[in-house]
């Protein structure tokens, strides 16, 4: 195996101002460089944790363990999916799906306007912190909509996950204080499509 054996926080895909007035500067930056990286230490630390344990012998409390892990690298995956399905408004950012997903939207939804509504809807209604999430179900051949809490509770296992918005309010207050609506209305003006199309059809492929 590879050297690789802890999280790394990636880049943004853009410049932090690029999704502006969507998403202003600061607010972006807050996101991923305060937020964002608090996960990916605390996924780390973990890992380091269960590393001396197991090196040493010496125990410790595995279900509050890995409760904590799976919120922290639910947190990291989630929020790198998220940085990726976005691009500035007009360069990559806003419009309709394209290509196979738009037809998969069609067939599951009636229309991208009904798969909008619904998917709003997941996002505005997420009890507390959390996210909403577009997902395929292989047995199914169906788009289905998944509604997380934290970043880790109601997953549905083993489902590919290729569209999401996060609706913590750290992701907005910066820009539109507790009205989540708000932002879950201007996130449609930077959804890249064209590269959630790709994860789709990467997807279908594998
Ligand atoms: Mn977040």
């Amino acid at each position: 195996m590879a050297a690789k054996k802890f999280y790394v926080l990636p880049d943004l895909p853009y410049g932090a101002d690029q999704l502006e007035p969507y998403i202003t500067e600061g607010q972006l930056k807050l996101h991923h460089d305060k937020h964002h990286i608090g996960y990916v230490n605390g996924a780390n630390a973990i890992l380091e944790k269960l590393d001396k344990a197991r090196k040493e012998g010496t125990d410790f409390d595995v279900k509050s363990t890995l409760k904590e892990l799976s919120f922290h690298v639910g947190g990291h995956i989630l929020h790198s999916l998220f940085w990726g399905n976005m691009a500035p408004a007009g360069k990559g950012g806003g419009g309709r799906p394209v290509g196979l997903l738009a037809e998969e939207i069609d067939r599951e939804f009636g229309s991208f306007e009904n798969f909008k509504k619904e998917f709003t809807k997941a996002a505005n209604s997420v009890e507390g912190s959390g996210w909403a999430a577009l997902t395929f179900c292989r047995q199914t051949s169906r788009l289905m909509i998944m509604q997380v809490e934290k970043h880790n509770v109601n997953v549905y296992p083993m489902f590919r996950i290729f569209l999401v918005i996060d609706v913590w309010e750290h992701a907005y207050y910066l820009d539109y204080k507790n009205e989540r609506g708000k932002f879950v209305d201007a996130f449609w003006n930077i959804v890249n499509w064209e590269e959630v199309n790709r994860r789709l059809e990467e997807l279908l492929k594998s």
